[in-house]
Protein backbone atom coordinates (compact mmCIF):
# COMPACT_ATOMS: atom_id res chain seq x y z
CA UNK A 1 0.00 0.00 0.00
CA UNK A 2 1.22 3.56 -0.86
CA UNK A 3 1.41 6.07 1.94
CA UNK A 4 -0.10 8.64 0.69
CA UNK A 5 1.17 11.90 3.08
CA UNK A 6 4.75 10.50 2.02
CA UNK A 7 5.08 8.72 -1.42
CA UNK A 8 2.28 9.77 -3.74
CA UNK A 9 3.60 12.94 -4.50
CA UNK A 10 6.23 12.15 -5.28
CA UNK A 11 5.27 8.84 -7.05
CA UNK A 12 3.59 11.56 -9.44
CA UNK A 13 6.73 13.72 -9.73
CA UNK A 14 8.42 10.76 -10.54
CA UNK A 15 5.91 8.43 -12.72
CA UNK A 16 2.40 10.19 -13.67
CA UNK A 17 2.58 11.91 -17.24
CA UNK A 18 -0.31 14.27 -17.05
CA UNK A 19 -2.41 15.81 -19.93
CA UNK A 20 -2.50 19.18 -20.72
CA UNK A 21 0.14 19.66 -17.72
CA UNK A 22 3.82 21.60 -18.11
CA UNK A 23 5.75 18.67 -17.88
CA UNK A 24 9.04 20.71 -16.54
CA UNK A 25 6.99 22.64 -13.89
CA UNK A 26 5.61 19.71 -12.38
CA UNK A 27 8.48 17.02 -13.08
CA UNK A 28 10.35 19.69 -10.97
CA UNK A 29 7.56 20.56 -8.04
CA UNK A 30 7.06 23.45 -9.18
CA UNK A 31 3.42 23.19 -9.41
CA UNK A 32 0.97 21.31 -7.06
CA UNK A 33 -0.25 17.91 -7.43
CA UNK A 34 -4.06 17.98 -5.63
CA UNK A 35 -5.10 14.42 -5.06
CA UNK A 36 -8.81 14.02 -5.26
CA UNK A 37 -9.87 11.94 -2.83
CA UNK A 38 -13.71 12.24 -2.64
CA UNK A 39 -16.73 14.45 -3.90
CA UNK A 40 -20.52 14.75 -2.94
CA UNK A 41 -22.94 16.35 -4.90
CA UNK A 42 -20.96 19.89 -6.17
CA UNK A 43 -17.84 19.31 -4.01
CA UNK A 44 -14.69 17.85 -4.12
CA UNK A 45 -12.74 17.09 -1.49
CA UNK A 46 -8.74 16.98 -1.17
CA UNK A 47 -6.26 14.15 0.60
CA UNK A 48 -5.71 17.35 3.09
CA UNK A 49 -9.52 17.82 3.88
CA UNK A 50 -9.89 20.61 1.71
CA UNK A 51 -13.45 21.39 0.29
CA UNK A 52 -13.62 23.24 -3.21
CA UNK A 53 -17.13 23.90 -4.88
CA UNK A 54 -16.31 22.58 -8.80
CA UNK A 55 -17.88 25.07 -10.61
CA UNK A 56 -16.66 23.06 -13.68
CA UNK A 57 -17.97 19.82 -13.52
CA UNK A 58 -14.55 17.97 -13.73
CA UNK A 59 -14.16 18.77 -17.75
CA UNK A 60 -17.54 19.87 -17.85
CA UNK A 61 -18.82 16.12 -17.35
CA UNK A 62 -20.34 15.00 -13.97
CA UNK A 63 -23.50 16.52 -14.91
CA UNK A 64 -25.64 14.81 -12.60
CA UNK A 65 -23.21 16.06 -9.67
CA UNK A 66 -20.78 13.61 -8.11
CA UNK A 67 -21.25 10.94 -5.32
CA UNK A 68 -24.59 9.08 -6.94
CA UNK A 69 -25.51 5.71 -6.00
CA UNK A 70 -27.45 4.97 -8.31
CA UNK A 71 -24.93 5.12 -11.40
CA UNK A 72 -22.25 3.13 -8.78
CA UNK A 73 -24.96 0.20 -8.01
CA UNK A 74 -25.63 0.01 -11.23
CA UNK A 75 -21.79 -0.20 -12.69
CA UNK A 76 -21.35 -2.70 -9.36
CA UNK A 77 -24.17 -4.84 -10.97
CA UNK A 78 -23.29 -5.23 -14.26
CA UNK A 79 -19.74 -5.88 -13.11
CA UNK A 80 -21.36 -9.24 -11.32
CA UNK A 81 -23.15 -9.96 -13.74
CA UNK A 82 -20.97 -9.61 -17.03
CA UNK A 83 -17.85 -7.24 -16.91
CA UNK A 84 -17.22 -7.32 -20.50
CA UNK A 85 -18.28 -9.09 -23.76
CA UNK A 86 -17.35 -7.55 -27.32
CA UNK A 87 -19.75 -5.66 -29.65
CA UNK A 88 -18.23 -7.09 -32.45
CA UNK A 89 -20.45 -9.09 -34.95
CA UNK A 90 -23.77 -8.66 -33.87
CA UNK A 91 -22.98 -9.22 -30.34
CA UNK A 92 -24.20 -7.10 -27.50
CA UNK A 93 -25.27 -6.67 -24.12
CA UNK A 94 -28.40 -5.56 -22.34
CA UNK A 95 -27.40 -2.33 -21.34
CA UNK A 96 -25.92 -1.13 -24.40
CA UNK A 97 -28.36 -2.04 -26.35
CA UNK A 98 -30.83 0.07 -24.00
CA UNK A 99 -28.83 2.69 -24.10
CA UNK A 100 -28.55 2.98 -27.60
CA UNK A 101 -32.82 3.25 -27.64
CA UNK A 102 -32.62 5.82 -25.14
CA UNK A 103 -30.46 8.15 -27.17
CA UNK A 104 -31.97 7.68 -29.96
CA UNK A 105 -35.38 8.73 -28.37
CA UNK A 106 -33.91 11.94 -26.63
CA UNK A 107 -31.83 12.71 -29.84
CA UNK A 108 -32.67 15.24 -32.32
CA UNK A 109 -35.09 14.72 -35.47
CA UNK A 110 -33.93 12.28 -37.73
CA UNK A 111 -31.36 10.19 -35.55
CA UNK A 112 -31.46 6.24 -36.29
CA UNK A 113 -28.19 4.31 -34.65
CA UNK A 114 -25.47 4.75 -32.41
CA UNK A 115 -22.12 3.80 -32.81
CA UNK A 116 -20.25 3.56 -29.02
CA UNK A 117 -16.83 4.71 -28.11
CA UNK A 118 -14.68 5.69 -24.96
CA UNK A 119 -14.35 9.54 -25.64
CA UNK A 120 -14.95 12.43 -27.80
CA UNK A 121 -11.69 11.87 -29.35
CA UNK A 122 -12.08 9.06 -30.62
CA UNK A 123 -16.18 9.47 -31.24
CA UNK A 124 -15.02 12.31 -33.45
CA UNK A 125 -12.44 10.19 -35.47
CA UNK A 126 -14.94 7.67 -36.19
CA UNK A 127 -16.98 10.74 -37.42
CA UNK A 128 -14.56 11.01 -39.85
CA UNK A 129 -14.09 7.98 -40.66
CA UNK A 130 -17.73 7.47 -41.21
CA UNK A 131 -18.17 10.95 -43.49
CA UNK A 132 -15.28 9.11 -45.94
CA UNK A 133 -16.36 5.65 -46.10
CA UNK A 134 -20.20 7.14 -46.91
CA UNK A 135 -18.59 9.45 -49.76
CA UNK A 136 -16.57 6.32 -51.49
CA UNK A 137 -19.75 4.71 -51.13
CA UNK A 138 -21.67 7.34 -53.40
CA UNK A 139 -19.36 7.36 -56.00
CA UNK A 140 -17.20 10.80 -55.13
CA UNK A 141 -14.17 9.79 -53.75
CA UNK A 142 -12.64 13.57 -54.20
CA UNK A 143 -15.20 14.99 -51.54
CA UNK A 144 -13.37 14.20 -48.40
CA UNK A 145 -12.05 17.60 -46.80
CA UNK A 146 -13.28 18.67 -43.85
CA UNK A 147 -13.84 22.01 -42.25
CA UNK A 148 -13.63 22.87 -38.47
CA UNK A 149 -13.81 26.57 -37.07
CA UNK A 150 -10.91 28.38 -35.31
CA UNK A 151 -11.23 27.34 -31.46
CA UNK A 152 -13.41 24.62 -32.19
CA UNK A 153 -12.01 22.12 -30.01
CA UNK A 154 -12.82 18.09 -31.10
CA UNK A 155 -10.16 16.41 -29.20
CA UNK A 156 -6.60 15.69 -29.52
CA UNK A 157 -5.82 12.89 -31.76
CA UNK A 158 -4.38 13.19 -34.99
CA UNK A 159 -7.21 13.98 -36.97
CA UNK A 160 -9.14 15.68 -33.78
CA UNK A 161 -6.14 17.89 -32.77
CA UNK A 162 -6.27 18.80 -36.50
CA UNK A 163 -9.95 19.38 -36.04
CA UNK A 164 -9.80 21.48 -33.32
CA UNK A 165 -8.93 24.90 -33.82
CA UNK A 166 -6.22 25.71 -31.45
CA UNK A 167 -2.80 27.03 -31.86
CA UNK A 168 -1.84 25.17 -28.69
CA UNK A 169 -2.97 21.69 -30.05
CA UNK A 170 -1.06 22.07 -33.10
CA UNK A 171 2.17 23.27 -32.62
CA UNK A 172 5.06 21.05 -32.52
CA UNK A 173 2.80 17.75 -33.04
CA UNK A 174 2.94 18.77 -37.09
CA UNK A 175 -1.07 19.16 -37.17
CA UNK A 176 -3.23 20.57 -38.23
CA UNK A 177 -3.12 17.50 -41.34
CA UNK A 178 -5.09 17.52 -44.57
CA UNK A 179 -7.53 17.48 -45.46
CA UNK A 180 -9.27 19.79 -42.31
CA UNK A 181 -9.37 23.66 -42.95
CA UNK A 182 -10.88 25.97 -40.49
CA UNK A 183 -12.78 28.73 -40.77
CA UNK A 184 -13.63 31.79 -38.97
CA UNK A 185 -14.59 31.36 -35.25
CA UNK A 186 -18.24 32.51 -34.30
CA UNK A 187 -16.82 34.88 -31.99
CA UNK A 188 -18.64 38.04 -32.07
CA UNK A 189 -17.24 39.77 -29.03
CA UNK A 190 -13.82 39.18 -30.66
CA UNK A 191 -13.80 38.99 -33.97
CA UNK A 192 -17.23 41.44 -34.86
CA UNK A 193 -16.38 44.95 -36.61
CA UNK A 194 -17.55 47.45 -34.41
CA UNK A 195 -20.25 48.35 -36.73
CA UNK A 196 -21.61 44.89 -36.87
CA UNK A 197 -25.12 43.13 -35.54
CA UNK A 198 -25.01 40.07 -34.08
CA UNK A 199 -26.50 38.90 -37.61
CA UNK A 200 -24.67 40.55 -39.86
CA UNK A 201 -21.38 39.13 -38.18
CA UNK A 202 -23.10 35.46 -38.49
CA UNK A 203 -23.47 36.10 -42.54
CA UNK A 204 -20.03 37.70 -42.62
CA UNK A 205 -19.12 34.50 -40.60
CA UNK A 206 -21.28 32.10 -43.65
CA UNK A 207 -19.81 34.31 -46.15
CA UNK A 208 -16.19 33.24 -45.03
CA UNK A 209 -17.34 29.53 -44.83
CA UNK A 210 -18.84 30.01 -48.85
CA UNK A 211 -16.01 31.44 -49.95
CA UNK A 212 -13.53 27.99 -48.51
CA UNK A 213 -15.75 26.02 -49.98
CA UNK A 214 -15.72 27.53 -53.18
CA UNK A 215 -12.29 28.31 -53.39
CA UNK A 216 -11.48 24.44 -52.24
CA UNK A 217 -13.95 23.06 -55.32
CA UNK A 218 -17.61 21.98 -53.38
CA UNK A 219 -16.81 18.38 -54.99
CA UNK A 220 -13.68 18.19 -52.48
CA UNK A 221 -15.34 19.35 -49.40
CA UNK A 222 -17.63 16.61 -47.20
CA UNK A 223 -18.39 18.02 -44.06
CA UNK A 224 -18.09 20.96 -41.76
CA UNK A 225 -17.90 19.87 -37.92
CA UNK A 226 -18.98 22.58 -34.88
CA UNK A 227 -19.89 22.56 -31.41
CA UNK A 228 -23.43 23.93 -30.98
CA UNK A 229 -21.81 26.34 -28.09
CA UNK A 230 -17.67 26.90 -28.49
CA UNK A 231 -17.03 25.34 -25.49
CA UNK A 232 -12.64 25.06 -24.79
CA UNK A 233 -11.90 27.73 -27.46
CA UNK A 234 -13.98 30.15 -24.64
CA UNK A 235 -17.50 28.75 -23.79
CA UNK A 236 -19.11 31.20 -27.20
CA UNK A 237 -22.53 30.88 -27.85
CA UNK A 238 -22.97 31.68 -31.43
CA UNK A 239 -24.42 35.00 -32.63
CA UNK A 240 -27.88 35.49 -33.51
CA UNK A 241 -28.79 33.48 -37.16
CA UNK A 242 -25.02 31.32 -36.99
CA UNK A 243 -26.46 28.40 -37.59
CA UNK A 244 -29.33 29.12 -39.85
CA UNK A 245 -27.06 30.57 -42.23
CA UNK A 246 -24.17 28.25 -41.89
CA UNK A 247 -26.77 25.42 -42.78
CA UNK A 248 -27.94 27.20 -45.47
CA UNK A 249 -24.16 27.36 -46.80
CA UNK A 250 -23.71 23.79 -46.50
CA UNK A 251 -27.15 22.60 -47.82
CA UNK A 252 -26.03 24.99 -51.32
CA UNK A 253 -23.28 22.55 -51.37
CA UNK A 254 -23.91 18.97 -50.09
CA UNK A 255 -21.58 19.44 -47.14
CA UNK A 256 -22.34 17.23 -44.12
CA UNK A 257 -22.89 18.66 -40.47
CA UNK A 258 -21.59 16.92 -37.58
CA UNK A 259 -22.68 18.53 -34.46
CA UNK A 260 -19.49 17.98 -31.51
CA UNK A 261 -22.16 17.91 -28.38
CA UNK A 262 -19.72 16.64 -26.26
CA UNK A 263 -20.07 19.13 -24.31
CA UNK A 264 -23.63 20.08 -24.51
CA UNK A 265 -25.36 16.51 -25.50
CA UNK A 266 -27.71 15.99 -22.64
CA UNK A 267 -29.09 19.13 -20.93
CA UNK A 268 -26.24 21.64 -20.33
CA UNK A 269 -28.31 24.12 -22.34
CA UNK A 270 -31.03 23.40 -20.80
CA UNK A 271 -32.29 21.63 -23.48
CA UNK A 272 -31.89 17.85 -24.48
CA UNK A 273 -29.57 18.68 -27.18
CA UNK A 274 -27.60 22.04 -28.39
CA UNK A 275 -28.84 21.20 -31.77
CA UNK A 276 -32.17 21.77 -30.83
CA UNK A 277 -31.57 24.45 -29.26
CA UNK A 278 -30.11 26.16 -32.23
CA UNK A 279 -32.04 24.63 -34.98
CA UNK A 280 -29.34 23.07 -36.14
CA UNK A 281 -29.93 19.79 -38.42
CA UNK A 282 -26.83 17.39 -38.39
CA UNK A 283 -25.83 14.18 -40.04
CA UNK A 284 -23.59 13.15 -37.06
CA UNK A 285 -23.75 13.97 -33.79
CA UNK A 286 -20.78 13.35 -31.22
CA UNK A 287 -22.24 12.47 -26.98
CA UNK A 288 -19.86 11.32 -24.79
CA UNK A 289 -19.24 13.29 -21.10
CA UNK A 290 -22.86 13.93 -20.22
CA UNK A 291 -23.32 10.35 -21.58
CA UNK A 292 -22.28 8.82 -18.48
CA UNK A 293 -21.65 12.29 -16.44
CA UNK A 294 -18.68 10.29 -16.51
CA UNK A 295 -19.06 8.11 -14.19
CA UNK A 296 -17.77 5.97 -16.97
CA UNK A 297 -15.63 6.80 -20.38
CA UNK A 298 -18.37 6.43 -22.86
CA UNK A 299 -18.77 8.19 -26.08
CA UNK A 300 -20.75 7.85 -29.40
CA UNK A 301 -21.27 8.86 -32.86
CA UNK A 302 -25.29 9.10 -33.19
CA UNK A 303 -25.90 8.66 -37.01
CA UNK A 304 -28.75 9.88 -39.14
CA UNK A 305 -30.99 7.99 -40.61
CA UNK A 306 -30.06 8.87 -44.14
CA UNK A 307 -26.35 8.52 -44.54
CA UNK A 308 -26.93 5.30 -42.07
CA UNK A 309 -28.67 3.72 -45.26
CA UNK A 310 -25.58 4.71 -47.21
CA UNK A 311 -23.56 2.86 -44.67
CA UNK A 312 -25.80 -0.10 -44.89
CA UNK A 313 -25.33 0.28 -48.74
CA UNK A 314 -21.79 0.00 -48.19
CA UNK A 315 -21.66 -3.28 -46.32
CA UNK A 316 -23.78 -4.32 -48.88
CA UNK A 317 -21.35 -3.87 -51.28
CA UNK A 318 -17.75 -3.90 -49.34
CA UNK A 319 -19.26 -6.50 -46.19
CA UNK A 320 -18.79 -5.94 -42.49
CA UNK A 321 -17.20 -2.34 -41.89
CA UNK A 322 -14.22 -2.09 -40.86
CA UNK A 323 -14.14 -0.44 -37.73
CA UNK A 324 -14.11 -1.02 -34.17
CA UNK A 325 -12.43 -1.57 -30.37
CA UNK A 326 -12.64 -3.84 -27.76
CA UNK A 327 -13.96 -1.56 -25.78
CA UNK A 328 -16.97 -0.09 -28.26
CA UNK A 329 -20.11 -0.38 -25.94
CA UNK A 330 -18.26 -1.74 -23.29
CA UNK A 331 -20.65 -3.15 -20.56
CA UNK A 332 -20.14 -1.67 -17.69
CA UNK A 333 -19.70 1.94 -19.01
CA UNK A 334 -23.71 1.32 -20.81
CA UNK A 335 -24.75 0.43 -17.52
CA UNK A 336 -23.36 3.53 -16.07
CA UNK A 337 -25.19 5.25 -19.13
CA UNK A 338 -28.61 3.88 -18.72
CA UNK A 339 -28.69 5.12 -14.92
CA UNK A 340 -27.30 8.53 -16.03
CA UNK A 341 -29.63 9.66 -18.03
CA UNK A 342 -32.75 8.17 -16.07
CA UNK A 343 -31.39 9.59 -13.36
CA UNK A 344 -31.36 13.02 -15.29
CA UNK A 345 -34.94 12.42 -16.12
CA UNK A 346 -35.98 11.57 -12.88
CA UNK A 347 -34.38 14.72 -11.41
CA UNK A 348 -35.60 16.61 -13.74
CA UNK A 349 -32.24 18.49 -13.44
CA UNK A 350 -32.64 20.23 -16.74
CA UNK A 351 -35.67 22.42 -15.49
CA UNK A 352 -32.52 23.06 -13.09
CA UNK A 353 -30.04 24.04 -15.71
CA UNK A 354 -32.67 26.49 -17.29
CA UNK A 355 -33.55 28.60 -13.82
CA UNK A 356 -30.00 27.87 -11.51
CA UNK A 357 -28.45 28.69 -15.17
CA UNK A 358 -30.14 31.56 -15.59
CA UNK A 359 -29.77 32.70 -11.31
CA UNK A 360 -26.17 32.34 -12.44
CA UNK A 361 -25.54 33.97 -15.04
CA UNK A 362 -27.49 36.88 -13.72
CA UNK A 363 -25.57 36.91 -11.12
CA UNK A 364 -21.72 36.97 -13.07
CA UNK A 365 -23.20 39.88 -15.08
CA UNK A 366 -24.39 41.77 -11.95
CA UNK A 367 -21.46 41.30 -10.35
CA UNK A 368 -18.98 41.56 -12.82
CA UNK A 369 -20.70 43.00 -16.31
CA UNK A 370 -19.42 46.80 -14.99
CA UNK A 371 -16.12 45.68 -13.91
CA UNK A 372 -13.05 48.13 -16.04
CA UNK A 373 -11.47 44.74 -16.78
CA UNK A 374 -14.73 42.86 -18.19
CA UNK A 375 -15.31 42.67 -21.73
CA UNK A 376 -18.20 39.92 -21.47
CA UNK A 377 -20.05 38.25 -19.34
CA UNK A 378 -21.69 35.24 -21.60
CA UNK A 379 -22.83 31.97 -21.58
CA UNK A 380 -26.24 29.78 -22.35
CA UNK A 381 -27.71 26.88 -19.43
CA UNK A 382 -25.15 26.55 -17.23
CA UNK A 383 -21.92 27.53 -18.99
CA UNK A 384 -20.99 30.74 -18.49
CA UNK A 385 -17.80 32.52 -19.12
CA UNK A 386 -15.97 36.12 -18.31
CA UNK A 387 -13.75 37.42 -20.16
CA UNK A 388 -11.21 39.92 -19.58
CA UNK A 389 -9.87 42.57 -21.05
CA UNK A 390 -6.85 45.32 -20.49
CA UNK A 391 -9.17 48.25 -21.91
CA UNK A 392 -12.78 47.64 -22.26
CA UNK A 393 -13.67 50.72 -24.45
CA UNK A 394 -11.08 49.85 -27.41
CA UNK A 395 -11.27 45.82 -26.20
CA UNK A 396 -7.52 45.42 -26.07
CA UNK A 397 -6.01 42.03 -24.77
CA UNK A 398 -3.79 41.25 -22.14
CA UNK A 399 -0.48 40.00 -23.12
CA UNK A 400 -0.92 35.64 -22.42
CA UNK A 401 3.06 36.53 -20.75
CA UNK A 402 0.57 37.94 -17.79
CA UNK A 403 -1.52 35.12 -17.34
CA UNK A 404 -4.13 37.34 -15.70
CA UNK A 405 -7.00 34.28 -16.79
CA UNK A 406 -4.85 31.68 -15.00
CA UNK A 407 -3.80 33.94 -11.86
CA UNK A 408 -7.96 34.91 -11.50
CA UNK A 409 -8.76 30.96 -11.20
CA UNK A 410 -5.80 30.20 -8.57
CA UNK A 411 -7.03 33.42 -6.68
CA UNK A 412 -10.58 31.74 -7.05
CA UNK A 413 -9.33 28.15 -5.97
CA UNK A 414 -7.87 29.75 -2.72
CA UNK A 415 -11.69 30.74 -2.03
CA UNK A 416 -12.50 27.55 -2.44
CA UNK A 417 -13.81 27.54 -6.13
CA UNK A 418 -13.20 25.89 -9.50
CA UNK A 419 -13.80 27.19 -12.76
CA UNK A 420 -11.27 26.70 -15.54
CA UNK A 421 -9.35 29.63 -17.27
CA UNK A 422 -9.60 28.65 -20.90
CA UNK A 423 -6.59 27.82 -22.93
CA UNK A 424 -6.82 30.78 -25.68
CA UNK A 425 -7.31 34.16 -23.87
CA UNK A 426 -8.34 35.58 -20.22
CA UNK A 427 -11.35 33.55 -19.99
CA UNK A 428 -12.90 31.69 -16.80
CA UNK A 429 -15.04 28.91 -17.87
CA UNK A 430 -17.84 27.66 -15.65
CA UNK A 431 -19.99 24.42 -15.96
CA UNK A 432 -21.32 23.13 -12.93
CA UNK A 433 -22.93 19.97 -12.20
CA UNK A 434 -26.84 20.36 -13.49
CA UNK A 435 -27.45 20.18 -9.52
CA UNK A 436 -26.23 23.42 -8.43
CA UNK A 437 -28.04 24.83 -6.17
CA UNK A 438 -29.15 28.63 -5.65
CA UNK A 439 -26.94 29.73 -2.85
CA UNK A 440 -24.26 27.33 -4.41
CA UNK A 441 -24.35 29.95 -7.60
CA UNK A 442 -24.69 32.88 -5.01
CA UNK A 443 -21.17 31.41 -3.59
CA UNK A 444 -19.70 31.05 -7.43
CA UNK A 445 -20.15 34.78 -7.90
CA UNK A 446 -19.45 35.98 -4.74
CA UNK A 447 -16.08 34.44 -4.57
CA UNK A 448 -15.55 34.86 -8.32
CA UNK A 449 -15.69 38.87 -7.56
CA UNK A 450 -13.83 39.05 -4.85
CA UNK A 451 -11.01 37.08 -6.74
CA UNK A 452 -11.73 39.71 -9.79
CA UNK A 453 -11.33 42.25 -7.30
CA UNK A 454 -7.65 40.80 -5.68
CA UNK A 455 -5.99 40.24 -8.88
CA UNK A 456 -7.04 43.29 -11.30
CA UNK A 457 -5.97 45.28 -7.84
CA UNK A 458 -2.52 43.98 -8.40
CA UNK A 459 -2.78 44.99 -12.70
N1 LIG B 1 -15.40 17.53 -28.42
C1 LIG B 1 -15.63 18.48 -27.54
C2 LIG B 1 -16.66 19.53 -27.87
C3 LIG B 1 -14.98 18.52 -26.31
O1 LIG B 1 -15.20 19.51 -25.44
C4 LIG B 1 -14.06 17.50 -26.03
C5 LIG B 1 -13.33 17.48 -24.74
O2 LIG B 1 -13.38 18.40 -23.97
C6 LIG B 1 -13.82 16.52 -27.00
C7 LIG B 1 -14.52 16.56 -28.18
C8 LIG B 1 -12.81 15.45 -26.76
O3 LIG B 1 -13.27 14.58 -25.80
P1 LIG B 1 -12.22 13.65 -25.02
O4 LIG B 1 -11.41 14.53 -24.16
O5 LIG B 1 -13.14 12.72 -24.25
O6 LIG B 1 -11.44 12.92 -26.04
Amino acid sequence: MLDPSNDLVAFDRDHFFHPSTHMGMHARGETPTRVIAGARGCTVVDREGRESLDAFAGLYCVNVGYGRPEIAEAIAEQARRLPYYHAYVGHGSEPAIRLAKMIVDRAPAGMSRVYFGLSGSDANETNIKLVWYANNILGRPEKKKIISRWRGYHGSGVMTGSLTGLKLFHDAFDLPRAPILHTEAPYYFRRADRTMGEEQFSQFCADRLEETILAEGPETVAAMIGEPVLGTGGIVPPPAGYWERIQAVLARYDVMLIADEVVTGFGRLGTMFGSDHYGMRPDLVTIAKGLTSAYAPLSGTIVSERLWNVLVQGSDTLGPIGHGWTYSAHPLCAAAGVANLALIDELDLLANVRTVGAHLRAGLAAALGDHPHVGEVRGEGLLAAVEFVADRDDRRFFEPAAKVGPRISAALLARGVIARAMPEGDILGFAPPFCLTREEADTIVEKTAEAVAAVTAEL
